[in-house]
């Protein structure tokens, strides 16, 4: 590590490589493959009463 990768593109579908941080650690995803780092944190499953 050392360099900035930004600008990378995805291999699967050319997008754009975005970057975010997460939990202080920056992460490099495709939007289009990895749509959102709400796979990071699952929706609250509905409770049943
Ligand atoms: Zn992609």
């Amino acid at each position: 590590m050392g360099y900035d990768r930004a600008g990378e593109v995805c291999r699967r579908c050319g997008t754009i490589i975005e970057r975010t941080v997460i939990g202080g650690r920056s992460s490099f995803f495709c939007p289009k493959c990895q749509p959102v780092a709400s796979a990071v944190t699952p929706p609250a499953s509905p409770k049943k009463r």
